[in-house]
């Protein structure tokens, strides 16, 4: 890219009347959420209409000036992070919610619209959007659909990407396009809204959103099952999982409690146990509910390992402070969240505490246990900052490679953006990622978004 073609590019789009455009990047834009990475760029556009974002990326190709497209920056890959100077387009100002549809069950919305904002409308008209991730009160549902983002009642519920009936947006070219809508049924031609969903912004901008909405349940309980070892805690959660149908079951450990608690300087009362199992039942009222986790209790292990009555608040929110609570522990932290088959979970997590033993680095697992999605956290401790780069890669591979043995993937929820595209050789054959390539090339010839991201 030329400095001329820059400066006519920035020239060209100070001309439109719908965007703000910064040519001295603030900071909070060259990063994400993703530990260690910051990129580097030579402007900032944000557009304020759905045609202004066309019209960018039109002169973009004009004069050959690569984009990233940011949603609110909490991805956890680096996918919005721009490399080599290229030119952040955020989508944070497209935060319209155009229609709640109660007789159809859909809501429309442009793609910033904060996720909590969107569940918050949803709710207000009898009406729920399940996809929770941890992040729903600051990330973009623009960000969720680029990555097909999930949650912990992704167990009963599925992800972002099986909610996702209609898109508007713009391909790499400029050219807009507008797949499906309100429909419940939509099998004509190739899915290209399937392919979109999880493109992270390499195939083209998501603008406008259509999602089908589900009635909410009257009622539902939290249950935690105290175990005393991994293995109790798998047991326990494949059993429930077969003969129920939790909303979700999620896992962590006395370890990141302590974390939470140091970190957060006090030291508030809540159950010990070695290992805290997490589930969520719901059904049409309280008293039901309570019947399903009464015949639970009886039947799964043992009566006192079960607690409803809990200051329910207190472990969520540990439970939400658990990923920052490692970074200060850990002093540097790189994280993945590998997937295996939910019945693989228990060869992963034996797999963990052998590479534990043996490394110089502390290795903490959490996460959705239910559906073989673990965060698995590699602290840096006391090795020397020189050292840190190449011990944790290595661990890394490791812990990447084991979940592909195990018929796994290298991300369940996160992305591969910038920090997880190293890995793709070890998830796809040649001729697979040969194909990507293809479809990236026949969407964006002549490579104006995301560049370095995925592929
Ligand atoms: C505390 C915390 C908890 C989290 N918990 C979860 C969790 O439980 N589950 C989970 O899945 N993730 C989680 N995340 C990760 C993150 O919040 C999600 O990946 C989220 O979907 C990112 O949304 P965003 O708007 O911040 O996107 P960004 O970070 O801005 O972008 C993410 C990717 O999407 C692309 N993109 C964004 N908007 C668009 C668009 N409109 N059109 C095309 N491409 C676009 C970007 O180019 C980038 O590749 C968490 C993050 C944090 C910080």
């Amino acid at each position: 890219m030329q400095n001329a073609d820059l400066l006519e590019f920035f020239d060209a789009v100070e001309e439109l009347s719908y965007s703000k455009v910064e040519r001295i990047v603030p900071d909070d834009y060259l990063s994400d959420k993703t530990p260690g990475l910051e990129g580097r760029s030579f402007g900032l556009i944000i557009p304020q209409t759905p045609e202004t974002v066309g019209q960018v990326i039109r002169l973009a190709n004009l004069h050959g000036v690569p984009l990233v497209v940011r949603g609110a920056g909490t991805g956890k890959s680096g996918g919005a992070v721009p490399l080599d100077g290229d030119v952040v387009l955020s989508l944070e100002l497209l935060n319209r919610i155009h229609e709640v549809d109660v007789a159809n069950c859909m809501v429309s919305v442009e793609s910033g619209v904060i996720l909590s904002d969107l569940k918050r409308s949803v709710a207000e008209a009898g009406l729920w959007y399940p996809p929770d991730p941890a992040s729903e009160t600051t990330c973009s549902i623009g960000g969720n659909v680029a990555v097909n983002a999930g949650g912990p009642s992704c167990l009963k519920y599925g992800v972002t990407g099986d909610y996702v009936v209609g898109l508007k947006g713009f391909f790499p070219t400029g050219e807009s396009f507008s797949l499906g809508g309100k429909l419940r049924k939509n099998v004509a031609g190739f899915d290209l809204i399937k392919l979109l969903v999880g493109s992270e912004g390499v195939l083209g901008v998501i603008t406008e959103i259509t999602l089908r909405l589900v009635s909410p349940s009257s009622a539902s309980q939290d249950v935690l099952y105290m175990a005393d070892t991994m293995d109790e805690a798998m047991t326990i959660v494949q059993s429930v999982c077969t003969r129920y149908q939790p909303v979700l079951a999620e896992y962590w450990t006395k370890e990141c409690v302590d974390s939470v608690f140091n970190c957060k300087g006090k030291n508030v009362s809540i159950p010990q146990t070695p290992v805290y199992v997490v589930f969520r039942f719901e059904g049409d009222h309280h008293n039901a509910v309570l019947d399903q986790i009464n015949r639970l209790v009886s039947t799964e292990g043992v009566v006192d390992k079960w607690k409803t009555d809990l200051d329910w608040d207190v472990l969520w929110d540990c439970r939400k402070n658990i990923s920052p609570a490692l970074t200060e522990l850990g002093g540097m932290k790189r994280s993945e969240d590998v997937t295996v088959p939910p019945a693989s979970i228990g060869e992963m997590m034996l797999f963990l505490g052998h590479l534990n033993d043996q490394s110089p680095l502390k290795i903490i697992g959490y996460g959705h246990l239910g559906d073989g999605n673990i965060h698995v956290n590699v602290l840096k401790m006391d090795l020397p900052d020189s050292e840190w780069e190449s011990v944790s890669m290595d661990v890394m591979s490791q812990v990447v490679n084991e979940a592909i043995r195990l018929g796994g993937t290298i991300t369940g929820e996160h992305g591969v953006g910038v920090s997880k595209k190293r890995f793709m050789s070890t998830q796809f054959d040649e001729k697979t990622l040969g194909l990507m390539r293809a479809i990236k090339h026949a969407f964006d010839p002549n490579r104006i978004l995301g560049r370095g991201k995925i592929l």
